[in-house]
């Protein structure tokens, strides 16, 4: 295993074990549900907007390492921007985890799941509180599948 995979790994084992932003969010006045049955994650996602920005955002949820460190690090990466900025940070990754693209310079340490493409399977893993994140964002009441 080379150095940065390594580095890689360190980081979203980190997150499995100490995710960020954990537990439900009293304020939310967005949220959602999202369910992976290819892996059997779970994933609830609460947002504060106010105006047009993200002032608070936690998440709750059982899964796969995948799964709770990429929610984690999404959280950590999304509190501040603006909801528009939030869609091309979502877009950006997904184009990365899914091998679309393999330019990384703007992902920060969201670029630590870019070795996802080769796993198809972990792809829905680690899109999954991404997909939450815009159906809370979108207003939708019924639980987000990757199916
Ligand atoms: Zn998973």
């Amino acid at each position: 295993m080379s150095y940065l995979n390594e580095l890689y790994q360190q980081v979203i084992l980190d997150h499995n074990k100490r995710p960020r932003n954990f537990g439900e969010l009293e304020q939310a006045n967005h949220h959602a549900d999202g369910y992976n049955p290819l892996c059997g994650d779970r994933v609830t996602v609460y947002l504060k907007v106010q105006g047009d920005v993200v002032e608070d955002i936690r998440f709750k949820g059982v899964g796969c390492a995948i799964s709770t460190a990429s929610a984690s690090l999404m959280t950590e990466v999304l509190k501040g921007k603006t909801v528009a900025e939030a869609g091309a940070v979502f877009k950006r990754f997904h184009s990365v985890v899914t091998g679309r693209s393999t330019d990384t310079s703007d992902l920060g340490k969201l670029a630590v799941f870019q070795g996802v493409s080769e796993y198809p399977v972990r792809v829905k893993c680690a899109t999954l509180a991404w997909h939450t994140l815009q159906a809370a964002l979108d207003g939708k009441a019924d639980t987000v599948s990757t199916e």
